[in-house]
């Protein structure tokens, strides 16, 4: 769809270039690059990277033929993001691969509790808690869209369904180890400390359950898809329509203050606020400043991706129908390991997460090889190699995996932060998921994506609602700057970045 000339003669300052510029390619700085190029204004994409795409990206990143996704790899949020259904991604090369299962989580036994569309099949690997499980989950899955519509609309708009967020929120706020105590069995509150453990937090503090119930209800309602290809493809379809829509991407573009970036009347950053004090420091009220110094970052990840002879010889079978394995056995295990990562400690037995794409989707690897994407919960910018561990957690569950490693590419906090400034420490949250921060992110403000300097507009996942692919932080703060520039046509007043 090209630019609409009416919007732009409407919004644009009339000098030539562009109206707006983004900093940074991830999801949301391109999600909000689209919205706005698609509302008919010029945009153009700064990038510091060598490609676009951010923490979604594919590459060769160990054997010719093998395609590793560089961070995000499964993406039940974007292909439930009210932003991406809303756009034509798949007539712009997505295509979504759903598992069977979203999630397996194996045990030392043998065994695996498995989160299925169903979630009576679900509640079959769950021994005595088969019937709680679909108690807690049943409701929110038969209304995840609108939850989600909630959850990703930030917290800022009045609720249309007040009930149904109420009756959420009640339960998200818990801390996952109580939420657990619903279930009598081992099996069922492990498959759920899994789930929060997504939070990146320990597991008794407050809101973790919130990650458990939209991942849980996710993999119920919409499964845990991935695209077809890689992550890539994600980049791939939004560069496409934002390309269509007359914008424009520079990338090798690292910026480094505000000052060097083209005239225009906004500017949104999809930077972490760390980032944003030193591009934009010196015109940023001291105050604002000072809060966006005090957002907190969570623990980092250490990841290895792995060019396999064959597929993972999971002990428990059914691990072999879910795109998602959970690595950490029981509950009090998880806990122990997350809460040692928040505090400083390196687990012995870190909590792993780990991708198997190749058994859906073939494309990824040479015929009858296959790929795994793993990385664990380690201490912010930790130093050291996790890659035993790791590998230690794979050959427990699956024993003779090291026997199929052809090759293997690791990466711990510093080398993500290297390659993306804003994986502070190694945080592929984007800012600790504290109840704090979930509900301010990354400060409290009325509209969290301006800020005080007219014209300027944050938009990455340290900005509500949070990490993830989604592309919502990005669509919340484009169309946060569409309003500013309404007003401005309205009132008049020269000031920009
Ligand atoms: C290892 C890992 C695994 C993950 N797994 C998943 C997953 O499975 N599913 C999921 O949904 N999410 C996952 N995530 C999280 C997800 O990738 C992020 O939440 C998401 O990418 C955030 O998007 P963003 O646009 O805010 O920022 P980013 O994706 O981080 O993109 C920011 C971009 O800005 C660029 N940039 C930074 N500073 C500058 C500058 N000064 N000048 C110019 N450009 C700059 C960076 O190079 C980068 O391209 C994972 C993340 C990591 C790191």
């Amino acid at each position: 769809m090209p630019a609409a000339p009416a919007t732009r003669r409407r919004y644009s300052n009339g000098v030539p270039g562009v109206d707006a510029v983004v900093v940074g390619s991830g999801p949301n700085g391109l999600s909000a690059a689209v919205v706005l190029s698609r509302a008919g204004l010029r945009v153009l994409v700064r990038e510091g990277a060598g490609e676009p795409g951010g923490g979604a990206r594919t590459s060769a990143l160990t054997l010719p033929g093998f395609l590793h996704d560089r961070c995000s790899a499964i993406h039940p949020l974007a292909a439930a993001s009210p932003l991406f259904r809303k756009l034509p991604l798949a007539a712009h090369g997505l295509a979504w691969v759903t598992p069977p299962a979203s999630v397996a989580h194996p045990f030392d036994d043998g065994t695996a509790a498995v989160l299925f569309r169903s979630t009576r099949d679900t509640g079959d690997t769950l021994g005595p808690d088969g019937r709680a499980w679909r108690a807690l989950f049943d409701p929110l899955a038969d209304s995840f869209e609108p939850l989600l519509e909630e959850i990703l609309g930030a917290l800022l708009h009045l609720p249309r369904h007040p009930l149904l967020l109420a009756r959420f929120g009640l339960l998200a706020l818990l801390p996952a180890t109580i939420l657990a105590r619903r279930f009598r069995g081992p099996r069922a509150r492990a498959l759920l400390a899994g789930l929060c453990a997504h939070a990146i937090r320990p597991l008794d503090a407050a809101a973790t359950a919130s990650f458990g119930l939209v991942l849980g209800a996710a993999g119920h309602a919409v499964g845990w898809p991935f695209p077809a290809g890689g992550a890539g493809k994600i980049t791939g379809a939004l560069l496409s329509l934002l390309r269509e829509a007359g914008g424009a991407v520079e990338t090798g573009a690292e910026v480094t203050e505000l000052g060097e970036l083209p005239g225009s009347e906004l500017v949104l950053l999809d930077v972490a606020p760390r980032q944003v004090c030193r591009i934009a420091g010196g015109r940023l009220p001291s105050r604002y400043a000072r809060r966006l110094a005090s957002f907190r970052y969570g623990p980092g990840a250490f990841k290895v991706d792995f060019a396999l002879a064959g597929p993972i010889p999971w002990r428990a079978r059914e691990c072999a129908l879910a795109g998602t394995v959970h690595l950490g056995g029981t509950l009090e295990e998880i806990a122990a390991a997350e809460a040692a990562a928040a505090r400083g400690d390196m687990p012995a037995r870190p909590f792993v997460l780990v991708a198997q794409h190749t058994p859906f989707d073939p494309s990824r690897a040479p015929p009858g090889r296959h790929t795994a994407w793993a990385y664990a919960h380690v201490p912010h910018g930790w130093a050291g190699d996790a890659a035993p561990a790791i590998e230690a957690q794979l050959e427990r569950f699956a024993p003779g995996f090291r026997d199929l490693v052809l090759a293997r590419a690791a990466r711990g906090p510093a080398d993500l932060e290297r390659e993306n400034p804003n994986l502070v420490g190694g945080d592929v949250g984007s800012g600790e998921n504290s109840l704090a921060q979930l509900v301010a992110r990354p400060v409290a403000r009325p509209v969290p994506w301006a800020t005080p300097v007219p014209g300027l507009f944050l938009c990455s996942a340290s900005t509500a609602p949070g990490g993830g692919v989604h592309g919502m932080c990005g669509a919340h703060a484009a169309r946060a700057a569409l309003s500013y520039l309404e007003r401005r046509v309205r009132a008049p007043r020269a000031a920009a970045p």
